[in-house]
């Protein structure tokens, strides 16, 4: 039997038929039936244009090979990516008019993977954009339940979604807006245990974390994993915005090498923001997410964008790798994950002796040798309040410092936790017995007084 061996290129004429292959002629011989000149027919590895063309006479045991023009690549499929249904070419058309997508652009989006670290305030409008460009595959990752206060900056949710898994609303809702991607969930909060695993499976890291200790482990993981890090963070109306790439520049650690002492920067919670901050800088951080999975334009490497929103102002410093970084430099101590929240100086000894649990004190309320201190302001006052509490604000603390009871303990507290922290040293640097109620009116609300209103 004569063999006949056929190319990739033609190969998907005779796939689907053994015995006879029409499509196949067309590629082969002409409409007169000479041989194409765009194909070579080789019978035991000599070009039959050398014997005796289409009149070559086959032996039984000879081997044929059909060798076509190629113009490189798989004409079909380019560079072996997913193909676009008509439904994706209907849903991504303003995309693929453009020349730096265009439809192999969006191609490469729909196999590409990117996984954003928090879904809050820059996480929300980050994932409705990245769904929205076709990026194939999405992970969040995020502990946390919607809340309330959430809303007037995470445009992901809705009221009615209170008390639900964010991640869980999340999907749903990308989902809805673009039933062509795959989201994938982490209901967790990312650790040193767990971070290398999750963002190991994904192209570019989002950085939408509002906590020191997560952000410095997003970097380091990212550095291990040589991952591009797309940083935003925010603070009242202004925030910043880079690329953290080890390899094209500099990472989180080169540009801040020590998170700054716990109590220092206040965070959203405790310092406030501008609903719409977040929406500015993680519109910024889609863009740039998009850019490297396309790989066109100027990433944000080795600068870093500062936003003021009431300036109405963008500003760029030029930052760079630091041969010294301790994570990144060229003799880095830190060649594994940490404990990223003893590197932020968040020790739990220290805690425990200073502080009181909510059902702690909610079993020592009442009691006579107890004092409870509320540092928040007047307004948060309106709407919850520990009964019986004292109240001066953080910022008049030390002027009536001298009118609290001494022989008394006394439990500060505030939102959160933070600003009662600050208080209780400043309670304790005077030698009075004072404890911070952990997790303040949020805790509270949440675990004892769950009839009352957080906010
Ligand atoms: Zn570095």
């Amino acid at each position: 039997m004569v063999t006949v061996k056929i190319p990739a290129p033609l190969r998907s004429e005779t796939d689907d038929n053994a015995e006879a292959y029409p499509g196949l002629e067309k590629h082969l011989v002409d409409d007169d039936g000479d041989l194409n000149r765009f194909v070579n027919f080789f019978k035991n590895g000599t070009n039959v244009r050398e014997l005796e063309g289409p009149d070559t006479g086959l032996d039984e045991d000879d081997e044929v090979l059909v060798l076509p023009a190629v113009a490189g690549g798989d004409p079909t499929n380019p560079n072996h990516l997913p193909n676009l249904s008509q439904e994706e070419l209907r849903f991504y058309g303003r995309h693929l008019i453009l020349p730096q997508v265009g439809r192999e652009g969006q191609q490469e989006l729909k196999s590409s993977s990117a996984i954003v670290v928090g879904a809050g305030g820059l996480g929300a409008p980050t994932l409705l954009y990245l769904a929205a460009a076709g990026v194939g595959r999405i992970g969040i990752v995020d502990p946390d339940v919607v809340n309330a206060s959430n809303l007037h900056r995470q445009i992901l949710y809705d009221y009615e979604d209170e008390g639900r898994k964010k991640v869980e609303v999340a999907k749903e809702r990308l989902e809805g807006l673009n039933p062509h991607i795959e989201i994938e969930t982490y209901d967790t909060r990312l650790t040193n245990d767990n971070a290398l695993a999750i963002l190991e499976d994904y192209d570019v890291v989002l950085d939408g974390t509002d906590n020191f200790p997560t952000r410095y482990l997003t970097n380091d993981a990212c550095v291990l994993l040589d991952k591009p890090n797309v940083h935003a963070s925010i603070f009242r109306f202004e925030g910043q915005a880079s690329v953290f790439w080890a390899d094209e520049g500099p990472c989180y650690r080169c540009l801040y090498p020590e998170p700054p002492p716990p109590g220092l920067v206040p965070n959203c919670a405790e310092g406030g923001v501008l609903g719409v901050l977040p929406g500015t800088l993680g519109v910024l951080q889609a863009t740039e997410a998009v850019k490297l999975l396309l790989d066109e334009g100027e990433p944000l490497t080795g600068r870093l964008v500062l936003y003021n929103a009431m300036e109405g102002s963008f500003d760029e410093v030029d930052i760079n790798a630091d041969p010294e970084c301790p994570v990144c430099g060229d003799d880095p101590e830190v060649t594994e994950l940490v404990d990223y929240q003893a590197f932020c100086g968040i020790t739990q000894e220290e805690d425990e002796s200073a502080e009181l649990t909510v059902q702690q004190l909610a079993d020592r309320l009442g009691e006579e040798g107890l004092h409870v201190l509320d540092v928040r302001e007047d307004w948060e006052r309106d709407i919850v309040k520990i009964d019986g509490s004292e109240h001066i604000p953080l910022d008049d603390l030390p002027d009536e410092v001298s009118q609290l009871p001494a022989e008394k303990d006394v439990v500060v507290y505030c939102k959160s936790g933070g600003r009662s922290a600050k208080a209780t040293e400043l309670l304790r640097s005077v030698g009075l017995n004072a404890f911070n109620l952990q997790g303040g009116t949020d805790a509270w609300v949440q675990q004892i007084a769950t009839d009352k209103q957080a906010y």
